[in-house]
């Protein structure tokens, strides 16, 4: 008799919202085996496994749940490990929801097997194991790969292609590799220490790391290419928007960019003890609605705000944040004001910020995004008071390298055109993935393409 099915995925222990609001460690508290096995168990282990098809990375989905399910841990995280160099970053991040579990057999009736959760259960396993595997390295083939930015697309690169024998180089502008995963995502929803240790595994497979390096200023990439076989651009998207309204340059006001590094790379949550301040705000406005939104809006509670608004101009159905992460927000008293544009920002006097003009929206016809166009309603003027806005409505990639790279094509909003197949740039010998060709997207898409720009510089350099 077949065995029967549980409909329910195993909930994920958490901290209380209480609790958490005031503190910076992680949200999510992971499975124990016990519940990671439960869970895999849940696989009907299909003939062809659709999750598979919807891993941008190819992940071999079923083989790690099934040494999942025989306690087989070491094997599991080395199944993941041959597709995936950041298993437990993307365990934690990853929109799952959208992608393998999208597509898993199991949620036409019923909830997906929690992938994800697996997925971080069998890395955190292995580090607290202490026996992190490094995998068989190919013997040193003599070429100098050159990679800009130590992002996730950049980590991938690099990985691939140290397994491949090539001598890997990889510059970083900051002082710390990691990408958004270190300055922009918060420590509450992937800690640092999680980052860092992935980077020590990349370092491992012997890629150098060449840190507070900015390629445009330390050296150009003409440079670079007189010392390397290949350059790879990994180099993000770190431009804020704005919303371009009055007021914008009253103290009080932020790019989510820089409210997140002050506090996740520079320590601000920790000032005085380290020395970067970040304002303690009463009443702080978040404009956006995606990750970026919840992520800065959540940090803001836990600095100690009163009251903390996400001012969106759409509605709850059209939020591009991950749902798992809009709850956490709801649970955690993140106010959320639907269908509201701010138009003004307002001082007093002295060059602070303490009002903000917003209007009411309704929804009307689909736009080119394919969700309902937000229409203001006209004469539905309010003012909401606030001490801090953080913007946090998209970002581009910064003009540096297409500046000082003669012959690199660009796209309208500033990224770099690539060949989507190859990664391929306008450049002979310059390729490019990530964020920095899509603008800002994932971290599983920025690895996804980045693996294939790391194929592509392989077949070239091998021939
Ligand atoms: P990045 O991660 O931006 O890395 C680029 C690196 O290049 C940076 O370290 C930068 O300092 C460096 N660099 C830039 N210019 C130069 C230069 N000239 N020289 C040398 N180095 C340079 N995605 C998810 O999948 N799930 C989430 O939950 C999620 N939450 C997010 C929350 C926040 C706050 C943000 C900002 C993004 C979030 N994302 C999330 C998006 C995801 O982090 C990005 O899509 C992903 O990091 C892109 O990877 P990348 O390697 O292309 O670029």
């Amino acid at each position: 008799m077949a065995k029967p099915i549980d409909p329910k995925k195993r909930p994920m222990p958490k901290q209380e919202p209480f609790e958490r609001v005031r503190n910076f460690d992680e949200v999510a508290l992971g499975y124990t085996s016990e519940l990671a096995r439960e869970e895999a168990s849940r696989c009907l282990a299909c003939k062809k496994p659709k999750c598979v098809e919807g891993c941008p990375v190819g992940i071999d989905i079923p083989a790690f749940v099934d040494c999942l399910i025989r306690g087989d841990f070491a094997a599991g995280i080395k199944k993941i490990k041959e597709k995936n160099a950041l298993p437990a970053v993307c365990g934690r991040v990853c929109p799952q929801e959208e992608q393998c579990e999208k597509v898993c057999v199991l949620s036409k009736k019923h909830e997906s097997v929690a992938i994800g959760r697996l997925e971080r259960f069998l890395a955190d396993w292995e580090a607290a194991s202490g026996a992190i595997e490094t995998p068989d390295i190919a013997s040193p083939n003599g070429r100098r790969v050159a990679i800009v930015g130590s992002g996730p697309a950049g980590i991938t690169v690099a990985s691939d292609l140290a397994l491949l024998g090539y001598d890997v180089t990889m510059f970083e502008a900051l002082h710390e590799a990691g990408g958004v995963l270190t300055y922009g995502i918060p420590e509450f929803r992937l800690p640092k220490a999680i980052v860092r240790r992935e980077v020590e595994y990349v370092k491992s497979l012997g890629v150098k790391l060449h840190l507070d390096f900015i390629v445009g200023k330390t050296r150009t990439v003409d440079a670079l290419q007189k010392e390397f076989d290949a350059i790879f651009i990994g180099a993000g998207a770190g431009l804020p928007w704005f919303m371009e309204i009055p007021g914008e340059n009253l103290n009080g006001v932020y790019s989510a960019n820089e409210y997140l590094t002050r506090c996740n790379l520079m320590k601000g949550f920790l000032f005085p003890a380290y020395n970067t301040p970040l304002k303690r705000a009463s009443r702080v406005a978040v404009f956006g609605g995606g990750n970026v939104a919840m992520d800065a809006a959540r940090t803001a509670l836990r600095l100690g705000a009163d009251e903390v608004h996400i001012v969106y101009r759409r509605s709850r159905s059209e939020l591009p944040a991950r749902l798992e992460e809009v709850e956490n927000a709801e649970e955690e008293g993140v106010i959320f004001d639907y269908l509201t544009l701010p138009t003004r920002l307002i001082g007093n006097g002295q060059g602070w910020l303490t009002e903000i003009e917003c209007l009411r929206m309704e929804l009307g016809e689909p736009d080119e995004s394919g969700r309902r166009r937000p229409v203001a309603v006209k004469g539905s003027e309010f003012l909401m008071p606030a001490d801090a806005v953080v913007c946090a409505i998209g970002n581009s990639p910064n003009p540096l390298i297409p500046m000082t790279t003669p012959g690199l094509a660009i796209g309208k909003k500033g990224n770099i055109v690539a060949d989507e197949a190859s990664g391929l740039t306008s450049r002979a010998g310059v390729w490019a993935a990530g964020d920095v060709v899509t603008g800002a997207a994932t971290v599983i898409s920025a690895m996804g393409a980045a693996r294939k720009a790391a194929n592509s510089i392989h077949e070239l350099l091998s021939k």
